[in-house]
């Protein structure tokens, strides 16, 4: 008798415990409920979950170079700042149709926008997709070479250590996607670095030469050089001849950047 009664007091105890517990663990989905809604801009239909980090909104910036005066290169009657601003507009049309979870910011929607001086226009462009919250800004740039003899991507990477691996990463993605439609690689690698002859940082280090890429590295945000291929070869110009060929080449890239960023970032 006396043992059926501590054995029921046992029992009384345990499910007192098991209720505490819960407790607990009630009150620490609300904080971080909470916590949630204040550090983050939530979707409606978020829920997340005690065992779940708060996800960060995937932000990728296009930079369509030029534009304003800066009218970069002109060939078979095309110039460069109409077509690398209809490309980014297919870029962005593509993600958002396919990846509605990564938002797109383009550095300008027309043709009248940065007409100032080179210098300050380029750090604008880096500020700007900075204040977006981009991870990653893609300048998008069409080639040419001196000797018209040049073909292929060519993806333009900073030096600095803090943006040069995920740039790598970055730029082989891009390569991959243009090789996968018939653009091959321009040089060894695709990718290429270059230095500043005559600027140098703090500690006497040649900052990079590519503006855009300095200021990535400066403002700590990868940014690359995106140019598909050369406007001026004409087996590369098949890629950019007419609305279909530009969005062919959109989509691939598109993919490209938006598999990076899900793998790159979706989870930080
Ligand atoms: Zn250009």
């Amino acid at each position: 008798m006396k043992r059926a009664y501590v054995l029921f007091l046992c029992l009384i105890m345990a499910f007192a415990a098991i209720g505490c517990g819960k407790e607990e663990d009630d009150y620490g989905k609300v904080d971080h409920i909470k916590n949630s809604v204040e550090d983050e801009p939530m979707t409606p239909t978020a829920t997340p979950t005690p065992t779940e980090d708060p996800v960060k909104p995937l932000v990728l910036c296009l930079d369509p170079g030029h534009g304003g005066r800066w009218e970069g290169a002109i060939y078979h009657g095309q110039q460069e700042r109409y077509l690398v601003l209809q490309l980014s507009k297919e870029i962005r049309a593509y993600i958002n149709e396919h990846y509605p979870e990564i938002t797109v910011y383009l550095t300008r929607e027309d043709n009248e926008t940065f007409s100032s001086d080179i210098g300050p226009d380029l750090r604008q462009r880096v500020e700007f997709a900075k204040n977006c919250g981009a991870q990653i800004l893609v300048s998008i740039h069409l080639n040419a070479s001196e000797k018209h003899n040049l073909r292929g991507t060519m993806v333009c990477i900073s030096k600095q250590p803090n943006i040069h691996d995920i740039s790598v990463e970055l730029a082989n993605k891009l390569l991959d996607a243009t090789a996968s439609i018939g653009i091959p690689k321009n040089g060894n690698t695709g990718y290429v670095t270059r230095n500043s002859g005559d600027t140098f940082d703090e500690n006497g280090v040649p900052v990079d030469y590519y503006a855009i890429c300095r200021h990535g590295a400066s403002l700590n945000i990868p940014a690359v050089i995106l140019e598909s291929c050369f406007m001026d070869n004409d087996k590369d110009y098949e890629f950019i001849k007419d609305d279909a060929a530009i969005k062919r080449l959109a989509a691939v890239e598109a993919e490209a950047m938006a598999r990076f960023m899900i793998e790159k970032f979706s989870k930080k």
